[in-house]
């Protein structure tokens, strides 16, 4: 992928994005580790759950489950219950399986490689690209619900289609700080601003850091 592709008004995008990030990024739990246990228990939890709701679990589940290796030696029915409240049950029993995975194949140590995550139960391209990015800092895409629809309005507004997914996970590419810290930071941001400014329900433009270098926030007059 090449580079000169990128579009023009990217690295404004970048830089304003980080720029935000760094003052206005929520104080998160599992944004100060790079526990690659911590990492993947909060990626589970936060599947299709808000922020809100996965920050007590977490902190009670990590309690209970110090390690991965605590994880993995405990009873299936007492994951279960641990989870309990936090609905979609099935993530509880693939973190498990992942967790007797990592210690059975991988002598305990959650891999790096996005390649290899993508092999342990439930990890799919997004869930891998975030626990590189997240834990190890590897200049990884890791691109979920939030970032596609920051991607999309920011960069390709008119595409739609079956192409669009590879199309917004060539992008995010494309857009990636080379340093593994500032990647971090990048992928973090643009959760962020699709979490919090750039939602699905709406997106506030007027309000928009990025909107200068956004395709649609240039379009949009007033407030978004
Ligand atoms: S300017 Fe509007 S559409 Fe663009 S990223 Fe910001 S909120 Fe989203």
């Amino acid at each position: 992928m090449s580079r000169k592709s990128i579009p023009d008004h990217a690295p404004e995008f970048r830089r304003r994005l980080l720029r935000w990030f760094r003052r206005h990024g929520r104080d998160l739990p599992w944004r100060r580790t790079r526990d690659p246990y911590h990492i993947v228990v909060s990626e589970f939890m936060l599947q299709q759950t808000q922020v809100t709701r996965v920050e007590g679990y977490y902190a009670r589940f990590l309690e209970q489950y110090p390690s991965i290796e605590a994880l993995a030696a405990a009873p299936a029915s007492a994951v279960r219950e641990s989870w309990d409240g936090l609905g979609y049950y099935r993530r509880a029993a693939n973190l498990h399986r992942l967790a007797q995975a990592v210690v059975r194949e991988h002598a305990g140590v959650v891999p790096s490689d996005p390649a290899v995550l993508l092999r342990l139960p439930g990890v799919g391209r997004y869930t891998a690209g975030a626990v590189a990015s997240f834990a190890y800092e590897r200049a990884t895409p890791a691109v979920d619900t939030n970032v596609a629809r920051v991607l999309r309005r920011a960069f390709h507004p008119g595409l739609r289609g079956p192409g669009l997914p590879a199309r917004l996970w060539e992008t995010a590419a494309r857009l990636l700080p080379r340093g593994g810290r500032t990647a971090w930071a990048f992928n973090q941001a643009v959760m962020e601003l699709g979490a919090t400014v750039c939602t699905a329900r709406v997106a506030r433009c007027g309000g928009c850091p990025v909107r200068s270098a956004c395709l649609t926030g240039r379009r949009v007059k007033g407030e978004g």
